[in-house]
């Protein structure tokens, strides 16, 4: 019997892997510029956690969650999103109150498969505690453009919004309450529950395009700042600006989850298709930690997720080679001595390969050519009786002799003249 992956889920192979592997290095060579720290969280946690967190009228709690009950009858999850256990962890082990912590790994959410939208798919996070300065939030947004540079994406919109404080808050939610109830019945009954339910922001996030049609003219978050959200927001664009990173501003903006409370932002693209434009998203989230249980401490954050990422690089064309520098070619009288050549390339850094499975030399150059390495590197007969190994230099074609003893230094010589390294 054959079996098949799960819908909504993907096996990520070669050569695409090796842009995962490329926006995965690259993304964490940058967060360690920013002197951020890894944190590892369970993929399982008490589905409450995620209930109290992201917040009952959400559409991740109320259609996307994936919950079991395990052999004791306790209620799991299979994390939807990263900030929840992140910040579970934080308290439950007394992390330093001022911190930065990134994470990676698969997050997982029961949504309808399409182009950009999986069940299981891959977030890298960041989240930022202790800090409630505005400077804080335009660098966390500041980290966020540098690794999507990084990783080789350039085309990207980014939008902002400052979301009402608890002091200016009330009046916005009676405002928009009062305008969403007079347009109900064109709602879609998930938005007309979130009503009920009291989660009037998160119609603000609905997809439909009925419900769009009349977000649109909502009454926008702007018009309700208080003097010092105002001020904050005036001061980020300030930042924004002069670190010439342009930004659009969208008064509607809200993000899909219940815990955000000041500047939040998104990095859209216009390569997915509209449904799924949001490459990164995140903001401040204030009240979370104390909600969780922990002290009143501020923070900010931001997810970004790989399997959009990589989709927009495949869909631009690029695509990433390995790197290989050498292959050993011999035969199989001189096999062992072309394993521990091979062995030694390796221990100093020089990336290697050979078969193993006594193929013709033609076979095996055809295969080094196949695997586009730099340098060819032949022991046969001769090459043993004479201390030697030849070396083909794959570009130009040009073959020379190389003393046994000086042969890695050699390698190390002409690599260093390469940009393969
Ligand atoms: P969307 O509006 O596209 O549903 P979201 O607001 O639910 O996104 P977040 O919870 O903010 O997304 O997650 C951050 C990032 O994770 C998104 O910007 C996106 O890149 C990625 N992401 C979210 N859901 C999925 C999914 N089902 N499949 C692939 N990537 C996803
Ligand atoms: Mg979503």
């Amino acid at each position: 019997m054959k079996f098949q992956r799960l819908r909504g889920t993907k096996d990520i192979l070669p050569p695409e892997s090796l842009l995962w592997e490329k926006v995965i290095i690259n993304t964490f060579n940058i967060l360690k510029n920013y002197g951020i720290k890894l944190i590892i969280t369970p993929t399982i946690e008490d589905r409450n956690l995620f209930i109290r967190s992201i917040g009952e009228g959400t559409d991740i709690v109320i259609k996307e969650m994936y919950e079991f009950k395990d052999k004791k009858g306790r209620d799991i999850a299979l994390r939807p999103e990263g900030t929840a256990s992140i910040v579970r962890a934080y308290i439950e082990n007394s992390l330093p109150e001022k911190i930065d912590l990134c994470y990676l790994g698969p997050m997982f959410r029961y949504e309808k498969p399409q182009k950009g939208r999986n069940r299981e798919f891959y977030q890298i996070g960041v989240e930022s505690f202790g800090v409630a300065s505005i400077y804080k939030d335009v660098e966390i947004i500041k980290l966020a453009y540098d690794i999507l540079k990084a990783v080789g994406i350039n085309d990207f919109t980014l939008r902002i919004n400052m979301l009402n404080c608890k002091e200016c808050n009330t009046d916005y939610i009676k405002s928009l309450t009062k305008y969403l109830n007079k347009n109900i019945n064109t709602l879609c009954d998930n938005c007309r529950g979130k009503i009920e339910r009291n989660a009037i922001l998160r119609v603000l996030d609905c997809k439909e395009d009925k419900c769009r049609s009349i977000t649109a003219n909502a009454p926008l978050i702007k018009d309700f700042l208080c003097k010092k959200c105002m001020w904050n927001l005036d001061l980020a664009k300030d930042l924004l600006n002069n670190l010439k990173i342009p930004f659009k501003e969208d008064f509607h903006l809200v993000r899909g989850l219940d815990y955000y409370t000041g500047l939040v932002f998104e990095f859209i693209t216009d390569k997915l298709g509209p449904q799924q434009n949001t490459l990164l998203a995140g903001g401040r989230y204030d009240n979370l930690v104390k909600e969780m249980g922990g002290k009143d401490i501020p923070a900010t954050g931001f997810a970004m997720g790989i399997d959009r990422i990589v989709e927009v690089l495949a869909a631009e064309g690029i695509q990433e080679e390995q790197k290989l520098n050498i292959y050993i070619v011999s035969d199989s009288e001189r096999m062992q001595k072309a394993f521990l050549l091979l062995l030694k390339l390796r221990e100093n850094n020089i990336s290697a390969v050979m078969n193993f499975d006594n193929k013709s030399f033609k076979s095996q150059m055809r295969e080094a050519d196949d695997k586009k390495v730099k340098f060819v590197l032949i022991l046969g007969e001769e090459e043993e009786k004479g201390n030697f190994v030849s070396m083909k230099d794959m570009k130009t074609g040009e073959q020379k002799k190389v003393g046994n003893e000086i042969v890695i230094e050699e390698v190390k010589n002409l690599l260093a003249q390469d940009v393969i390294k």
